[in-house]
């Protein structure tokens, strides 16, 4: 029987899961998602390439415990349960973590240690993992770190100019998509070689998330968020970084509470603060010619980002590849040129052409910096770390 790796990454209120067969390459041949847990009308959705099948099913899952429950015996009702040999999950949030790790009881305990740090996504992720280990105890489970591929980051880059005492205790810049990074690092290597990978390279993952890395000798050595997944660039309903003084004067003068506030810059700011109507990119675009409120939010979101590429050509001393990744990073070329315009100096020039086909190289080919765009692939970033961890500790 063909051996299977599951990939489970739980949102807020959802769980993205796929299935990879095992092997040199992994095969990815299921992908799915369960959605709105916690609403009534929570739903399964698949697609499995292997056998060319699409579907969902209307489901009631009221939160993590019960929606992996159901992925469970889903899986076990489609014949493919008995083949998974390890389950790989994102945890967003690892403090000192700094490699993939087997799930044990300590690292569980750890994990509900950690808690306090990502309420919005920690405690889904341990529902989760606590939910097949009852089930499957038997089954290998392995935590990968969204924060992991930042540990390499100097010191400057990570402590925070606030009372030193608070540093003790972890607050400090953690930074978060680092499964997206290490996954574009790996193909930049692949598809450039390790020259280009060890040069100096800023990442910009540009999704509902948003954020951007610089990479120096192949290690993160700054990254736009922060202790939490809002700072940095204006994100589809993440405000990014705003003036620290914001905050008690919402209190004072709007009797903002903390739990309001934190909602306002998580899920009501960014895109869809500004332009009032949507969080999605496509949306804005649809509307910029007509609509001021949407031409604002795309224009700040690009100029936000072109600052931190500023930034960062600076922190690396210069730059030689700028990496465009995730639904807007991948898709957007009026995006992706808004935020190159005028960077000449920098030495990047985007070929007009290849930016409007997505191509996977778009710069000129005079461009000093050589501008590219790569789908990134969180899930497979988990198998292959998950299959490297087997590899390296069989049982
Ligand atoms: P997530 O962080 O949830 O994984 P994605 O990486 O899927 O998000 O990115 C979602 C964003 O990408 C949305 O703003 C969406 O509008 C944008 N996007 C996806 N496809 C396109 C496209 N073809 N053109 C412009 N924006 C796009």
């Amino acid at each position: 029987m063909t051996n299977h790796l599951l990939i489970a990454n739980g949102g807020s209120s959802s769980i993205k899961f796929a299935l990879f067969e095992a092997g040199e390459p992994l095969k990815r041949c299921l992908d799915g998602k369960i959605d709105r847990i916690g609403f009534p009308d929570t739903i399964l959705t698949f697609k499995d390439l292997a056998k060319n099948e699409n579907g969902s099913h209307p489901i009631s899952a009221s939160d993590h415990r019960s929606a992996a429950e159901i992925l469970i015996d889903w899986l076990t009702e489609r014949g493919a349960l008995a083949s998974i040999t390890a389950v790989g999950h994102r945890v967003v949030h690892g403090m000192s973590h700094t490699q993939p790790e087997i799930v044990t009881q300590e690292l569980l305990a750890e994990l509900h240690r950690l808690r306090p740090y990502d309420p919005d996504h920690l405690p889904r992720e341990i529902e989760l993992i606590e939910a097949i280990r009852r089930r499957h105890p038997d089954l290998k489970q392995v935590a990968c770190f969204d924060t992991a591929f930042h540990h390499t980051m100097p010191r400057v880059a990570k402590i925070l100019a606030i009372p030193r005492r608070f540093d003790a205790k972890g607050v400090q810049r953690y930074g978060f998509h680092g499964l997206s990074y290490a996954y574009l690092m790996e193909e930049l290597g692949k598809v450039a070689g390790a020259k280009a990978a060890e040069a100096r390279v800023i990442l910009a993952h540009l999704g509902n998330g948003a954020s951007l890395a610089a990479v120096a000798g192949g290690k993160s050595i700054d990254t736009s968020m922060g202790f939490t997944p809002t700072a940095g660039v204006p994100m589809s309903t993440r405000s990014g970084d705003l003036d620290p003084g914001l905050a008690p004067y919402l209190a004072r003068v709007e009797q903002i509470s903390p739990k309001q506030f934190y909602a306002m810059v998580n899920h009501e700011s960014g895109l869809l603060g500004v332009s009032e109507t949507s969080p999605d990119m496509r949306d804005l675009l649809l509307r910029e010619a007509t609509d001021i409120r949407a031409s604002e939010a795309v224009e700040l979101f690009c100029y936000q980002v072109k600052k931190w590429v500023g930034a960062y050509a600076a922190a690396l001393g210069g730059l030689d590849t700028l990496i465009f990744a995730a639904g807007i990073g991948e898709n957007c070329p009026s995006v992706r040129a808004r935020i190159c315009k005028g960077l000449d100096f920098l030495g990047i020039g985007l070929d007009e052409s290849l930016n409007a086909k997505n191509a996977p190289v778009i710069s000129t080919a005079g461009s000093r910096v050589t501008v590219r765009v790569i789908r990134t692939d969180e899930e497979l970033m988990i198998a292959r770390s998950v299959w490297r961890i087997l590899a390296a500790a069989p049982s």
